[in-house]
């Protein structure tokens, strides 16, 4: 029979009750309490039918938790996190993992020490849209691949609560280019070479409220990862260009594929605007092109939590490992570089 894990929550904001709710739906797993600092989600706890403890030290020292959930705001993570696994207890913490690199570097150092599962919730790993752009790339649907572009686009600012601070670890490449660039290193696997980027600060002054970052590998590809919170009209959320097609692919994996039939029709009747002609900006006719479906995938996020409990139980291996949760925080730290020398950073 399996093992009933049992997880508390550190930390019961929004993202701590999405838990909350996503562990109802999942087997040999469940809640068995919570620590807020803040009474009234401590009350919200209680209204769940949750156990509330009074302190995390409270948390720690229930010999019933098997799991930590950490889900406070970032600049809590580190502390939070290193106390738990020197209670000797598996975490599972938000992402950011950290607010920086020296900080993540410490807690792989305490999990290496003391043995116990230390993960990070890159849940966007399980993004149906980005696994289209996965299964693109691997079917090799638009021939050769060289330049890859993920956008996430909002309008309204940074939510007006701690990640509009510096001190909590706000910001938008903290926020969203954890998600985005940990995506985009999962599904581009070679180094990176070289770096350039820049902010905006068009709501706030003190943390980027987006960014764009523009990443050379090593094979030629070019990858480009922006955040923008002042866009009243989105860009797609991925945008593909390959040899032969090219794809743009939306949340909710809605999209389109246009791949090139015959390269040979080369000669395009050109176009002409009030001011001129063009051939090289002609449409392409139908008979040179067809447009193919975005192939189907299924993704399940309650395989985060599965892979969590076979980890613990020694049956499989952690999806989510700390060498490429680091490598995003290198990136992001060489993303902030950059943009505030306004140079191009050689990466790896
Ligand atoms: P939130 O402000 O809604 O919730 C944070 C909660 O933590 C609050 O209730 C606050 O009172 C509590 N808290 C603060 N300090 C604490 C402490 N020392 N001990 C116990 N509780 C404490 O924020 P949120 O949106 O839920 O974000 C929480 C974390 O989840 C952040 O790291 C964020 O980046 C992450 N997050 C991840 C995703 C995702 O898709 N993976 C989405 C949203 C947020």
């Amino acid at each position: 029979m399996n093992k009933e894990y049992k997880l508390a929550i550190v930390g019961l904001g929004g993202m701590g009750n999405w838990h909350r709710e996503t562990i109802e739906r999942i087997e040999n797993l469940s809640v068995c309490g919570s620590f807020d600092i803040k009474e009234s989600r401590q009350e919200f706890a209680r209204s769940h039918g949750l156990r509330t403890y009074g302190s995390l030290d409270e948390v720690l020292a229930d010999p019933e938790v098997d799991i930590v959930l950490c889900s406070t705001p970032n600049d809590c993570h580190h502390d939070i996190v290193v106390k738990a696994l020197r209670a000797g207890k598996n975490v599972v913490c938000e992402k950011p993992a950290a607010v920086c690199v020296a900080e993540l570097e410490d807690m792989i150092r305490v999990a290496n020490e003391t043995g116990k599962l230390f993960v990070v919730h890159q849940n966007r790993r399980w993004d149906e849209d980005y696994l289209t752009v996965r299964k693109i790339i691997e079917n090799k649907s638009l021939g050769e691949v060289f330049r890859i572009e993920s956008r996430v686009h909002g309008s309204r600012g940074i939510p007006g609560d701690w990640r509009q601070e510096k001190e909590h670890g706000g910001g938008m490449i903290l926020d969203w280019g954890v998600h985005l660039l940990d995506q985009m290193l999962m599904m581009l696997p070679g180094k990176i070479r070289k770096v350039y980027a820049t902010v905006s600060h068009v709501t706030n002054e003190v943390v980027d409220d987006g960014f764009t970052a523009e990443l050379t590998f090593d094979s030629g590809i070019v990858a480009l990862v922006e955040v923008g919170t002042s866009n009243f009209i989105n860009l797609p959320r991925w945008y593909v260009l390959g040899r032969d097609g090219t794809a743009v692919v939306e949340w909710g994996c809605k999209g389109r594929m246009v791949c090139v039939t015959d390269w040979s029709a080369k000669d395009a009747v050109p176009i002409r605007t009030a001011a001129g002609l063009t051939k090289t900006m002609a449409p392409r006719t139908d008979d040179t092109i067809r447009e193919l479906p975005l192939p189907e995938v299924h993704s399940d996020i309650r395989d985060f939590y599965r892979n969590v409990m076979d980890t613990i139980s020694g049956k499989a291996e952690i999806k989510v490992k700390h060498c490429e949760v680091l490598r995003v925080f290198k990136l992001m730290e060489a993303i902030a570089a950059s943009a505030e020398n306004g140079v191009c950073v050689n990466f790896e």
